[in-house]
């Protein structure tokens, strides 16, 4: 039997051509667009006000690739972290993560992940595949519906943080930022959307190229290429000198400034000679610096150092002038904050 066409890679002009085909009226065609795009269904049957006729063809004609939320887990914090299920079978984990200020969604871009950061949990599971851009747009679908539900507002924030490297599977990701976008769909802010990289340099170049609207942070985590590689084996190919050449680039191209992310670990990237180049490099373009503390990792020799240290290294920073900001993980009881998710709520 022939592959069946998703759904949801079908243009608005494509419906028409169906609908056209079956003799049905054309504003059908708009209905159902709206129904992917607009309400988020993810069944075609829970499009109820189009004739059964037409359903049925939909269903007969088209494959769904939607997700289902196979597992939801609640923090003490209130953060969620939800478990999906793709058509497929795999499993990736999604994260609302409530703040005073914000309700943000941290979601992933692939089935594992190819990098084998030695700090975190999704790189010991591999890459199983690339998730397509209408799973990206579900997870945020998804947890936007429980935003609302539980605190009757929309998710304001979404970071590409979860599982996977994004710009190792750019083409769905930029889709998926299409349609998040798009007025008759999500209707977010670039503004509003992080996507962050362990850093490709070729594909920051390619962002800067397309002229991207949302932010891109990069998981720094040392300002110094010996260390960085022994915690990133990305860094190997994609060295500092290449990542800064890529971030100039791309500020000169965009005009957008760049968010390094830096978790801080006991004895490997505290000391004072982190804080002089981390603070020449932010001296570079425009920047601010997330300072993350940093969640065991079952398996991993990584440690946070402790307050002390942790005051002292962004104390220092600040006195250098550098815009910095703190990041307290969350969700931490389940598993859930930076480094954690690893299917394993
Ligand atoms: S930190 Fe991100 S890029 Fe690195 S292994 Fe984990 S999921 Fe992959």
């Amino acid at each position: 039997m022939a592959l069946q066409k998703n759904i949801r890679e079908l243009s608005l002009e494509d419906i028409k051509s169906e609908v056209a085909k079956l003799n049905e009226k054309s504003f059908r065609a708009q209905q159902i667009w709206d129904w992917l795009w607009k309400k988020q269904v993810r069944l075609v049957d829970d499009m109820s006000n189009l004739p059964k006729e037409l359903r049925n063809y939909f269903k007969e004609n088209f494959s769904f690739h939607a997700l289902q939320t196979d597992h939801i887990q609640v923090s003490e914090d209130g953060t969620q972290k939800f478990r999906f299920k793709t058509f497929d079978g795999h499993f990736i984990e999604g994260v609302l993560i409530p703040t005073s200020t914000r309700l943000t969604a941290c979601i992933s871009s692939q089935v594992g992940c190819s990098l084998t950061c030695r700090f975190c949990a999704t790189g010991k599971l591999g890459r199983e595949r690339n998730l397509d851009f209408d799973e990206i747009f579900d997870q945020v679908a998804i947890i936007n519906q429980k935003a609302v539900e539980v605190y009757d507002k929309k998710i304001t924030n979404i970071v590409y943080m979860g599982m996977g490297e994004p710009l190792l599977n750019y083409k769905n990701v930029m889709r998926s930022i299409h349609f998040i976008t798009l007025p008759d769909a999500l209707a977010m802010s670039p503004s509003r959307i992080t996507v962050s990289t362990a850093g490709i340099a070729k594909q920051i170049i390619q962002l800067a190229d397309d002229n991207a609207k949302f932010n891109l942070a990069l998981s720094l985590h040392a300002a110094d290429d010996l260390k960085r590689s022994k915690m990133m084996p990305i860094n190997d190919n994609n060295n500092l000198e290449s990542l800064i050449a890529a971030l100039d680039y791309y500020f000169l191209k965009t005009k957008l400034p760049i968010t390094y992310e830096y978790i801080l670990f006991h004895n490997i990237n505290d000391g004072l000679d982190d804080i002089q180049n981390l603070t020449k490099l932010c001296r570079r373009i425009p920047s601010k610096i997330n300072v993350i503390e940093y969640n065991t990792v079952e398996g991993t020799n990584f440690r946070k150092p402790d307050e002390k240290k942790f005051e002292q290294f962004i104390a220092a920073l600040e006195k250098n002038k550098v815009n910095v900001r703190v990041r307290r993980s969350r969700g931490k009881d389940i598993d859930a904050a930076c480094g954690q998710l690893a299917n394993k709520g």
